[in-house]
């Protein structure tokens, strides 16, 4: 463990389970924790830690990660901001990264503002979001970006536009660079908020029907990436999965939800090497059979 000075991170906790900040309900102590509740707060952090040496992370809600069992030996920022979203008077849409994805999307549809509707219902927070380019049926977040702000890895701060962030299906050039999406800035299409909200509301009852509800069950959704087929379309990575036999197979606490089998869920009691390991067998059976390779899509904090 590196040697901290004590006062400079003195508003960062000790020893807190990430197992607490992440929907997987997975994962041992961060060395030092600090919850940034604005952009400010996030660059007082990041910069504090790098002022000591000290490796960091920025997490939003921890719904696409697994945490090792030994936890992180560094500095982990969690970013979950409040502020209000500021609609510009061109219609575009500033929000902050540690803003709620869920709270955006209600907050673009009850303003009349199209083109986010179809990602209701996926948690996390919207930095978490352009890091993975989440998406839904058809529709990525990154169709709607306009510019960001972003932190570097030595606490610099710089605009950015979304063609140099290098999108592609549930990727970014994010994952190499480690920046952090201080702010976002989203384009929009005028539309009735009646007609976004039946769109809601139609995407969250099917989710409910596939996806399990991440607050009473254990998981941080889909595990692996959908494969490219030689077509040049996805393939689902949870039919695969079923069919290359895999679904009733668990790991410790660590199983595959009933009705996706891209999704693994625990009943409370498994440690990330559980997943880990089940995942490993997923992907070989699934190799195997069809001579494919999956990649996970759920990030490992270690
Ligand atoms: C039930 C369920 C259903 C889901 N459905 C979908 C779906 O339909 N589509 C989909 O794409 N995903 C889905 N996900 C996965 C997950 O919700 C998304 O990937 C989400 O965007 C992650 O955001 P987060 O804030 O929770 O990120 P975290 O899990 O906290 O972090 C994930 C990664 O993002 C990075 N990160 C977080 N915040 C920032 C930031 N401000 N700037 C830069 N990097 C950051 C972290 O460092 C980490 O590497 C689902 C998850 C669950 C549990």
């Amino acid at each position: 463990m590196k040697y901290v000075e004590t006062m400079n991170l003195a508003r960062f906790e000790r020893g807190i389970p990430l197992s607490t900040y992440t929907t997987f309900r997975i994962g041992g102590p961060a060395f030092a924790l600090i919850k940034a509740r604005s952009t400010d707060e996030v660059i007082e952090a990041a910069w504090k830690a790098e002022g000591q040496g000290l490796p960091w992370q920025v997490i939003g809600h921890g719904s696409n990660l697994l945490v090792s069992d030994d936890g992180f030996d560094g500095a982990v920022i969690v970013f979950r901001d409040e502020t209000p979203p500021r609609i510009h008077d061109d219609g575009t849409v500033t929000v902050s990264g540690g803003f709620s994805l869920r709270s955006f999307v209600d907050f673009m549809a009850a303003n009349g503002l199209g083109g986010l509707e179809n990602l209701a219902g996926i948690p996390g927070t919207v930095g978490g979001a352009i890091y993975g380019n989440a998406g839904a049926y058809g529709v990525s977040i990154s169709e709607k970006l306009i510019s960001t702000v972003l932190l570097d890895r030595t606490g610099g701060m710089r605009r950015v536009d979304p063609d140099k962030l290098m999108f592609s299906y549930r990727s970014s050039a994010l994952k190499s660079s480690g920046e952090v999406v201080l702010e976002a800035r989203f384009s929009a299409d005028s539309a009735d908020p009646a007609a976004l909200n039946k769109t809601i509301t139609e995407r969250l009852s099917d989710r409910q029907r596939k996806h399990p509800d991440p607050s009473l069950v254990p998981t941080a959704g889909s595990y692996f990436k959908n494969p490219s087929s030689h077509e040049g379309g996805r393939i689902p990575a949870g039919r695969l999965i079923e069919d290359a036999g895999c679904g009733q197979m668990h790991v410790g606490g660590a199983h595959l939800w009933h009705s996706h089998a891209n999704i693994i869920v625990t009943d409370g009691s498994a440690r990330a090497r559980d997943v880990k390991e089940l995942a490993a067998e997923m992907a070989s059976r699934v190799e195997d059979r069809f001579g494919m390779k999956l990649t996970p899509e759920v990030v490992y904090l270690e």
